[in-house]
């Protein structure tokens, strides 16, 4: 591998491979894929690997990643709240242990284990709760006191005369962070090797329904024909869905990130605190990765805001006042598609033909790869897979909400 790359560095661009190819666009295509982020890749991946389905587009606007894929925190988890969606993100989780191998391409995951605090009683009364769940359902999640969490988390105060001292923690061995570049054009590369087309700057502009089934799409490089459509747009998603005629119960709103500058290693857990409404991680490069709960309003502008990493920080210094004169690196944002519950929306609409893979929020780069394999599955078969059909569309009009606000709104 190092003499590879050594000949790459010698030779320049001339010996290097693209990641994936270009392809004019075809009129037709069985199936077209809207959204070129680590859902829509990922379904065209399983499609051509599971199901041998080959005639497959995913047009994305910009490029491949230029949405949540491309900017979001890479926490790993599936410590949830409800029993359908801890199953959910535990196969997630369980594809990830396998990604590196599954795409030859190193994902860096690293399964550091993750710790929610609790501040309160209330708090520690979820966490108990989230952790009798999780074991039901046989996922490693326990709760932890102070004299354990300091183990993992030397450099934290948790001390009792903080404005909210910390009282205990649900701690989740197998979660951790990845690198997203990494899973997403491993995605990619795997979905091209395999067959797919894969269009960047190609902007859905219109989506034609005759007699209420899907018959093909517009874009800004011409019009395709095909038979199934799957929204897999994120923070867009409300807006193709109403090409579609389809009105989805999603609100879009900014998250926001920031990563200080390196430092030694000296965290090797995720961190996440729902009360002081922030999380850090320590990448690779020795940056913390920090974050919090989103924006309070809708927008489709993905800008950063210096009130946001104000508050930030100043929580941050309430646990980890020994960071105060580190410097703040970079700050960005992303886009974060809400549903009431805080749970996703897949599978079929009214609209024949018309699929979603939406309602991914904060949380949605850890159930990429099992949103993926299940779409793909739901596409080959017409048939919704047990593990998805809790997440359907229809639930919003049978009163049936999965509620995971309280294991999804901070930690993401
Ligand atoms: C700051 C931040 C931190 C986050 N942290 C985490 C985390 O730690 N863990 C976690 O699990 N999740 C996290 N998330 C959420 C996660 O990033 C998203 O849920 C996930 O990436 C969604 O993936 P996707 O493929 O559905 O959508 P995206 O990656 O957003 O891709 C959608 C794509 O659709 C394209 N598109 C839009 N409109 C059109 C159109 N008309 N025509 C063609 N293409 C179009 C966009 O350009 C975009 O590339 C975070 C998000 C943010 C913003």
């Amino acid at each position: 591998m190092s003499i590879k790359l050594l000949k790459q560095a010698l030779n320049g661009q001339k010996s290097l491979t693209p990641m994936w190819r270009q392809h004019p666009l075809k009129e037709r295509y069985d199936v077209v894929i809207i959204g070129g982020g680590i859902h829509g890749l990922a379904c065209a991946y399983y499609l051509v690997k599971n199901h041998g389905l080959t005639d497959v587009a995913v047009l994305e606007k910009r490029y491949i990643g230029a949405g949540g894929s491309g900017r979001n925190t890479t926490i790993i988890r599936s410590n949830y709240l409800t029993p359908e969606g801890i199953l959910f993100y535990d196969e997630s989780v369980k594809l990830y242990e396998e990604l590196s191998e599954a795409l030859d391409f190193n994902v860096m995951f690293s399964q550091r284990g993750h710790l929610t605090l609790a501040h309160t009683d209330a708090s520690l009364r979820t966490m108990r709760w989230r952790a009798e769940v999780n074991q039901l359902q046989g996922v490693n999640s326990i709760v932890i006191y102070p004299d354990d969490i300091k183990k993992l988390v030397p450099f934290m105060d948790v001390s009792d005369h903080l404005r909210y001292p910390v009282l205990g923690a649900l701690y989740h061995p197998p979660g951790g962070v990845i690198r997203h570049d990494a899973v997403v054009w491993g995605y990619a590369r795997g979905a091209d090797q395999r067959g797919v087309h894969l269009h960047q700057t190609t902007e859905v502009t219109g989506i034609d329904v005759e007699n209420n089934r899907v018959v093909g799409v517009q874009t800004n490089r011409g019009r395709i024909k095909t038979g199934v459509v799957l929204n897999a747009t994120a923070g867009w998603c409300s807006l193709i869905a109403a090409m579609a005629g389809v009105k989805l119960p999603v609100e879009t709103r900014p998250l926001q990130a920031s990563v200080t500058e390196p430092l030694k290693p000296f965290l090797d857990t995720v961190v996440v605190s729902g009360t002081l409404h922030f999380y850090l991680s320590q990448s690779d490069r020795g940056e913390l990765v920090m974050g919090a709960s989103v924006d309070p309003f809708t927008s489709y502008a993905q800008d950063s805001t210096l009130s946001f990493v104000e508050g930030l920080a100043a929580h941050v210094l309430e646990l980890f006042p020994s960071l105060a004169n580190v410097r703040l690196l970079r700050q960005w944002a992303g886009l974060c598609d809400m549903t009431p519950d805080y749970s996703p929306i897949m599978g079929f609409t009214p609209v024949e033909g018309f699929l979603v893979d939406v309602g991914w929020g904060t949380y949605g780069f850890k159930a990429g790869p099992v949103s993926g394999k299940r779409m793909a599955e739901l596409i080959a078969t017409n048939r919704t897979p047990d593990l998805i059909a809790p997440f359907s569309y229809d639930r919003f009009f049978q009163g049936r909400l999965v509620g995971e606000k309280g294991a999804a709104s901070v930690g993401h």
